[in-house]
């Protein structure tokens, strides 16, 4: 695990599933707009959530790229799964504002709820061809210019899933 220290806040990099972290309070989605199970992340989590989750998603939907929305863990060991619809690179523009605007609302939406530790996959980087070396900058950036305006979350961990997007991801916190 890659660990930085940003103001009160920790911002860690694991490889792993998104779907399995059952010390964070709220895990992230890369969503689709409809804000149904899908593939990728969504997949993951709708499945480990079961139905109760997208019952409870679609009347949410639909979303904008760059935006969130929250809701319950259901059968999830985290309380809040916070849903994004991340820009489908090339296509949804300016991609990395739109991205780092993903980041921004999910933290500002754990902050309402009180949440201490929240799990972020890479956003984007799945489907929506979002090169992983520009996520991580623009993401990590993003994430690192809220810290001082955190006061309820304490730890952001990046949950990624192959040990080469979480280099690509250590890579980028170091050179913060
Ligand atoms: P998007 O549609 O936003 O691109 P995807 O779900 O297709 O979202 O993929 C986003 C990233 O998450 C990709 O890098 C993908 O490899 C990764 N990923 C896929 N499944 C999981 C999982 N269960 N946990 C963590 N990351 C995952």
């Amino acid at each position: 695990m890659a660990q930085r220290q940003f103001d009160t806040v920790t911002v860690e990099t694991v490889q792993g599933d998104i779907a399995n972290q059952p010390d964070l309070g709220a895990i992230v989605s890369a969503a689709n707009a409809e804000l149904r199970i899908g593939g990728g992340v969504a997949g993951a989590i709708h499945r480990a959530a079961g139905p109760g989750l997208e019952k409870e998603c679609i009347p949410l939907g639909p979303i904008r790229p760059g935006k969130a929305v929250i809701s319950g863990g259901h059968n999830l060991p985290n309380a809040h799964v916070i849903h994004c619809l991340g820009p489908v690179y090339g296509r949804d523009e300016p991609s990395d504002q739109l991205l780092a605007s993903c980041y921004r609302k999910a933290l500002l939406l754990a902050e309402k709820k009180g949440i201490v530790a929240i799990g972020f996959p890479a956003i984007s980087t799945g489907v929506f061809g979002y090169p992983i070396e520009e996520a991580a900058a623009v993401t990590l950036k993003a994430v690192v210019e809220v810290t001082p305006s955190l006061d309820a979350v304490r730890t952001i961990r990046f949950v990624l899933f192959s040990d080469a997007d979480k280099a690509v991801f250590d890579e980028a916190l170091m050179a913060l």
